[in-house]
C-alpha cells in the first residue's frame, strides 16, 4: 500500500511496487522540496493538505507560518518526542502561545534573509526539555 497519509482520508489506497505510488512518489515537502509522507491536516475553514515530509523542522517550519497555535506545536513536538523515545508530560499551552509568538516574529524577519533551521533546533531542544519535565519555568 502507498504510504503517504492523507489529511482526513487516511493512507493512500494504491497498491504500488514500491512505498509511494505514481502521483505521491511526485509529490514533494513544501518546505523541503524532498519526498512529501503526509498532507498537514489542520483545518480552519478548510482542510489545509499541504504535503510535507516528517521532518520535525518541515513540520513546524510550515505551522509557524500558516498555522501558529499552540495545539500544533504541543502534537508535534509531543510526536518527535515520543519518536525519540522520551515520554512526553503535561505541557503548558501559556509558555508555548510566548514561544510561537517569539518564533514566528524570527521567522518574519528572516524573510529574504534566508531562514535557517536551527531556531526549529532550539526550540526543539528547549521544548523536549520541558516536555520531560526536567525543567520548570
Ligand atoms: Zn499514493
Ligand atoms: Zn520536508
Ligand atoms: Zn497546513
Amino acid at each position: 500500500m502507498c504510504k503517504f497519509n492523507r489529511a482526513w482520508i487516511g493512507i493512500c489506497k494504491e497498491e504500488p511496487d514500491k512505498d509511494y505510488c505514481e502521483v505521491h512518489a511526485k509529490t514533494k515537502c513544501s518546505v523541503c522540496g524532498g519526498q512529501a509522507e503526509f498532507e498537514c491536516y489542520e483545518t480552519a475553514q478548510f482542510v489545509c493538505g499541504t504535503p510535507l515530509c516528517s521532518d520535525v523542522r518541515c513540520k513546524l517550519s510550515h505551522y509557524i507560518t500558516h498555522h501558529p497555535y499552540a495545539d500544533m506545536f504541543i502534537k508535534c513536538i509531543e510526536e518527535e518526542v515520543e519518536r525519540q523515545g522520551y515520554s512526553a508530560v503535561e505541557v503548558k499551552k501559556e509558555t508555548y502561545r510566548k514561544r510561537i509568538a517569539n518564533l514566528k516574529e524570527i521567522k518574519n524577519d528572516a524573510v529574504g534573509k534566508g531562514w535557517d533551521y536551527s531556531m526549529i533546533d532550539d526550540f526543539i531542544k528547549e521544548s523536549e526539555v520541558k516536555l520531560r519535565g526536567l525543567e520548570e519555568d
